[in-house]
């Protein structure tokens, strides 16, 4: 005879699973319910129990929780779990998906007047061909002149540039001004405050100085939060964690060595309960070496009452189609479309972001 398997654990395993997918809480509490009812009992009773088909005189246990425990006890995956674990990834996946498909605009980008590899013109077509509504073009900020930051004077070219092109692209899409603006090591913000008032959308990241200490980094992205300039809290935690291209297995390998990063250290639930304070967006970066908040910290902004944007960061058009690696992960933390940004349209985008300045 197999071997018996753990019957409470198969059930909290079930509830799991269950909530995880976010299906009715009646239909979890039964499983809740039914391990809580074992967890009281002898072992042998239990097995008894099983024997004779007395399971169902439990309190707490019905038709379908008593055959889970029978199966268990018999040392057999029970029926309903495997069919759980068979269909858990195309739930999520249709969770993802239909957020993905929610969602009408990307908010944080960049083009060759940064550290973007593409022209405006081909990083907003490849944006049409998805589908997208609009496009928030987001270049770096002066102090971060490795990537090309724009001074005040190129970034006001770029707004004349950019009226320029969206004359040009097809109607019913846009292209919307905005920055990646560097928070300082005081917290403020690397670009003139009468242009930021002006831009679309304000995304405001750390760049330097990612080992701050503690209460200096919290204090820094404090007080950026709390600035009415900033929409869109970006990359979080500037953690990178360990990708490798396509087709590279094993680590170590020579050339393909993963660049990793820490988190930087900051006291999140302040951080977040500002973020819902003064209705600043959490960004949910899609980036695959980024993957940035990690899942814990989505969870806890989500519970903070946050809002989110879920960009891709790209820095070439087909990076563009990232966007549903951050919802992947959104689905996975229950974030639900109506607090994420970029499901609005482009005038309701703005009208927020302007009412916010
Ligand atoms: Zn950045
Ligand atoms: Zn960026």
């Amino acid at each position: 005879m197999a071997r018996a398997r753990d019957p409470i654990a198969d059930l909290r395993r079930i509830a799991f699973l269950l909530e995880r997918a976010n299906e009715a809480t009646y239909r979890v509490r039964a499983f809740r319910s039914a391990a809580k009812a074992l967890a009281g009992l002898p072992a042998a009773e239990l097995t008894e129990r099983a024997g004779n088909g007395t399971l169902t005189e439990l309190a707490g246990l019905g038709d379908v929780t008593a055959r889970c425990v029978a199966e268990s006890l018999a040392g057999e995956e029970p029926v309903y779990l495997r069919r759980l674990v068979a269909t858990e990834g195309s739930d999520l996946d249709a969770e993802a998906t239909a957020l993905r498909a929610a969602l009408r605009g990307d908010c944080h980008t960049h083009s060759d007047w940064s550290d973007g590899g593409s022209p405006i013109e081909e990083m907003a077509l490849a944006a049409v061909e998805l589908g997208h509504e609009y496009l928030v073009l987001t270049d770096h900020s002066p102090r971060l002149t490795v990537a090309r930051g724009l001074t005040a004077e190129r970034l006001r070219r770029q707004l004349d540039h950019v009226a320029q092109v969206n004359a040009a692209l097809p109607e019913g899409f846009r292209i919307l001004t905005g920055i990646e603006v560097d928070i300082l090591a005081d917290g403020s913000l690397d670009q003139d405050d009468d242009l930021l008032a002006r831009l679309d959308v304000v995304v405001g990241s750390v760049h330097s100085g990612l080992k701050d200490e503690r209460s200096k980094m919290t204090r820094r992205m404090l007080k950026a939060v709390a600035n009415p300039h900033l929409d869109i809290l970006g990359h979080v935690t500037g953690r990178m964690v360990s990708s490798r291209p396509a087709g590279v297995t094993g680590p170590g390998d020579r050339g393909h060595r993963a660049r990793t990063r820490a988190e930087s250290d900051f006291d999140a639930d302040a951080v977040f309960a500002a973020c819902a304070e003064h209705d600043t967006a959490v960004e949910i970066n899609s980036r695959p070496e980024r993957q940035d908040p990690p899942k814990r910290l989505i969870r806890r902004a989500l519970e903070a009452g946050c809002r989110f944007a879920i960009n891709t960061d790209a820095h070439a058009p087909g990076q563009l189609d990232w966007q549903r690696f951050g919802c992947e992960r959104a689905a996975l933390c229950g974030v639900p479309a109506d607090r994420v940004i970029n499901t609005w349209s482009a005038e309701q985008l703005v009208a927020w972001t302007h009412n916010r300045t």
